[in-house]
């Protein structure tokens, strides 16, 4: 009996639906020809990326058409300097999401079960499925991750408990205290994956980065990002911290040269750019104050947020405000896809592009 091509497709593959990424100015100048236009919808780094960035890509221009280092030696090497662990303990990636990847690779089959929050970043349901494995999705409190009820959906069969520290896309956070508790009380059968994509914008004293239990915890994955704060969202660089025996699993399936020798030498000269993070930093935190302002003043709630984005309840109107910004060439983030068909995602933006977006979102709504 001969099967079609749909039944030779891998069971998990076969329903997944894949990631809708925000619209990109490319595309938006195409379907409706608006100009200008500007992109506050995927959380990148408004500033644009830093100059020494710049340099450090012109500079290494020549070596175009040589493979670059399969291990990322430097910066694996600035990294764990800076992070105080080994090389070992480091897994390099094609952004995060390729790390992400890994761990659900080298750990899931289609018996196990893995764990998220309701509203959580989309890529862990994906690589999850991918794999055949069953998603269990936890209700959260207040849009925090629940992290008691995320231990009591713990069975036999969880391989992988996700965990986004500030989440997306909700920019809420777990406390020092809550995470701690909660690494204490899982199974050491259970890898925990701490996405901390956003934790450099974070600035409350209650918070502690995961790297602080990597020593204590070896079922502990920490996940980081040069795509937000560093500005290099489009050249595809993360890590992952880890015991180096996870970390080494990882790399095994990791392909050689997964991360491109512009994107090595870019995220080295990004983390020695003292100043363009705390610039970035600080525009991240006048801007978020310039949004709570505006849409307060507009009488619509938000979710309050550590990150560099803010997710705002705007009702069931939330798509023909999306569709109407769009025409004024503002790009924001619609949430149905994450249950949240009522909000959008409004990533910061300088000031005056959060002024623009204001003005913008007041002429929308009044036009309502
Ligand atoms: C943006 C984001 C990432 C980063 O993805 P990259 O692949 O590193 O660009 C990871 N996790 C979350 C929750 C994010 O929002």
């Amino acid at each position: 009996m001969t099967k079609s091509i749909p039944e030779l497709v891998n069971t998990g593959i076969h329903k997944l639906r894949a990631y809708e990424p925000g619209k990109s100015i490319d595309e938006l100048g195409r379907e409706l020809g608006v100009s200008p236009i500007v992109k506050m919808a995927s959380n990148e780094n408004p500033l644009g990326p830093s100059q020494k960035v710049r340099a450090a890509i012109e500079s290494h221009l020549d070596n175009l058409c040589v493979y670059p280092d399969a291990d990322c030696y430097h910066l694996k090497t600035l990294l764990s300097d800076k992070l105080q662990v080994n090389n070992n303990q480091l897994v390099i990636g094609n952004g995060s999401n390729e790390v992400l990847e890994l761990i659900a690779k080298v750990f899931l089959r289609d018996s196990d079960e893995v764990i998220f929050s309701e509203h959580a970043f989309a890529m862990y349901s994906i690589f999850s499925e991918a794999m055949g494995a069953t998603l269990v999705a936890v209700k959260d409190r207040n849009w925090c991750h629940d992290l008691d009820a995320m231990a009591d959906a713990i069975s036999e069969k969880t391989k992988i408990i996700f965990i986004a520290n500030p989440n997306n896309p909700t920019g809420t956070w777990v406390s020092k205290g809550e995470l701690k508790a909660f690494l204490k009380s899982v199974p050491e059968h259970v890898i925990v994956v701490l996405d901390e994509a956003y934790f450099e914008y974070v600035d409350q004293e209650n918070y502690q980065s995961g790297l602080h239990y990597i020593d204590r915890f070896p079922n502990l994955v920490v996940t980081r990002t040069f795509s937000k704060v560093y500005g290099l969202a489009n050249l595809r660089v993360g890590y992952a911290v880890a015991s180096e025996t996870i970390a080494g699993y990882m790399n095994r399936v990791r392909q050689p040269f997964n991360v491109s020798g512009i994107s090595e030498i870019a995220a080295i000269a990004a983390l020695g750019d003292q100043e363009y993070l705390l610039k970035s930093l600080e525009t991240n935190a006048l801007g978020m104050a310039q949004l709570q302002m505006g849409v307060e003043a507009l009488n619509l709630d938000y979710i309050p947020s550590v990150a560099n984005f803010l997710t705002v309840h705007v009702g069931d109107v939330a798509q023909d405000i999306y569709q109407a910004l769009l025409r004024k060439g503002y790009i924001v983030r619609p949430l149905s896809g994450y249950g949240m068909s009522n909000y959008l995602r409004i990533s910061v933006g300088t000031e005056a592009q959060n002024q623009g977006f204001l003005v913008a979102l007041k002429e929308v709504l009044d036009s309502l």
